[in-house]
């Protein structure tokens, strides 16, 4: 993408509107415009990054054997009147009425939906286990929407739904995806820790938030300080086998959510213990029969008998997970991407726009990396050089290559990686095969 012709609105001024840093960045990277309170579009570079974060999520859910569908945002106030949540749920639901005078929603959750499209097609134990995820925008009138897409109104959730025949079944798919959100978390860069939540009237321990440290967090939790150097990848998954082990490891260490927290355990702890603010970017939940039950999804058991399946349901804030990111990983000039979400992989700045000699070499060098399958923003605007330096800087992405009119005298461009700020002189042939490696 040539940087003259992309969609890039980026501002010099902080607003003032931003109390934290992933706000500020993503409005002065010109990712988000604000439409209304808790209300944003999407601009291409914010957009990018978004798909980017969606496809690495839905990535580790398909490994865990989910199947993808799409829900509607908007569906009929009857499913929910059957759960008893329609009276329930209160103002953070978006209530419409449509032309017939039916009470309609926009979604804030789809558990009521998916269950009403399981017990319409799904009649024998034989066709159970089954996990149904989609990625979908969600509506919850937030009494406080603040901190730009992190407690928005309008915000994307991946929410899968598992269906089981009894308990057993419902533990192995839920430690199915706790295994899964580690690995996910991981490749976007993020250290999220498995904290104990609240279960509700449930009970059990089957129920996880996943939660970032960071100052901005707009809670207090508290975990053994052993995970701050703990490997929290979920490596190899090989979801056949049974992985109560492997989630033991995790949950056998005190990590708990402000309303789970536990005095004797935490006096316990002593020095070990680490308390600190958190950005829940997730949460699992084992619920059992609570809608089956309500909404009569059951199944025929191997005798003839009916039961009400068992059922969990796991969320992931996609939107919020770009500036849980940002607020991980950024310094003062601005964003730095992990890899795998960049929005772009290199940037490529040309010093000197209007020389022949930098505009051929930054020409073929951009044609060169796209033919590569390389991502690349080409910075060919005739911009001063400060200008363009601190546009890189504040839009994060992982390389910069600077090719300017003294360095081509020797055949030689510059490689800045912005996470380090580390710079080398690099030849031109193997700068673009240090960044197809
Ligand atoms: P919170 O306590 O932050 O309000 P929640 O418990 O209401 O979250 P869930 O219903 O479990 O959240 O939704 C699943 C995920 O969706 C959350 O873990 C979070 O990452 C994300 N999420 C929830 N509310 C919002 C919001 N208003 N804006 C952006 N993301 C959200
Ligand atoms: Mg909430």
């Amino acid at each position: 993408m040539r940087r003259s012709k992309f969609f890039l609105p980026t501002l010099k001024e902080t607003p003032s509107e931003a109390q934290i840093a992933s706000h500020r960045l993503m409005l002065r990277a010109g990712m988000i415009r604000q439409a209304s309170a808790g209300i944003y579009s999407w601009l291409p570079l914010g957009f990018r990054v978004l798909k980017n974060i969606e496809a690495i999520v839905r990535e580790e859910q398909d490994a865990t054997g989910a199947q993808e569908l799409l829900m509607p945002t908007i569906q009929s106030a009857d499913i929910w009147r059957e759960s008893g949540r329609y009276d329930a749920y209160g103002p953070e639901m978006l209530r419409i009425r449509d032309r017939h005078d039916r009470d309609m929603l926009y979604g804030p959750t789809n558990e009521e939906q998916i269950t009403e499209i399981f017990r319409a097609s799904v009649r024998s134990y034989k066709d159970l286990p089954q996990c149904l995820y989609h990625i979908q925008w969600k509506f919850r009138d937030e009494v406080r929407p603040r901190f730009g897409i992190m407690r928005g109104r309008e915000f994307l959730m991946k929410d899968a739904y598992s269906f089981d025949l009894d308990y057993d079944g419902a533990k192995h798919s839920y430690n199915k995806m706790f295994m899964a959100y580690l690995r996910t978390f991981e490749r976007l860069g993020l250290k999220a820790i498995p904290m104990q939540a609240d279960t509700g009237p449930i009970g059990g321990d089957m129920s996880h938030e996943f939660v970032i440290l960071a100052e901005t967090g707009e809670s207090e939790v508290a975990c053994h300080k052993d995970f701050l150097s703990m490997d929290l990848s979920g490596a190899d998954m090989n979801y056949d086998s049974d992985l109560q082990s492997e989630v033991d490891q995790y949950t056998s260490k005190y990590a708990a959510t402000d309303e789970q927290r536990d005095p004797e355990q935490e006096k316990a702890l002593g020095d070990d213990l680490m308390v600190a603010r958190g950005i829940e970017v997730g949460h699992i939940f084992y619920f059992g029969t609570k809608y089956s039950k309500a909404m009569n999804a059951v199944v025929n058991g191997p005798d003839g008998e009916e039961i009400a399946v068992e059922m969990g349901s796991y969320g992931i804030g996609v939107s919020r997970l770009l500036g849980a990111i940002i607020e991980a990983s950024h310094d003062d000039d601005g964003i730095i991407w992990p890899d795998s979400v960049a929005p772009f992989k290199v940037g490529l700045v040309n010093l000197k726009v209007g020389d022949d000699t930098c505009d051929q070499a930054a020409a073929d060098l951009y044609d060169k990396l796209k033919k590569s399958g390389v991502s690349v923003l080409y910075d060919d605007r005739d911009e001063r050089a400060g200008v363009k330096f601190a546009d890189m800087d504040l839009i994060g992405l992982p390389w910069q290559v600077v090719v300017g009119p003294r360095g081509l005298k020797n055949d030689v461009v510059e490689l800045k990686q912005r996470r380090s700020g580390e710079r080398a002189e690099v030849s031109l042939d193997s700068v673009l095969s240090k960044l197809t490696a």
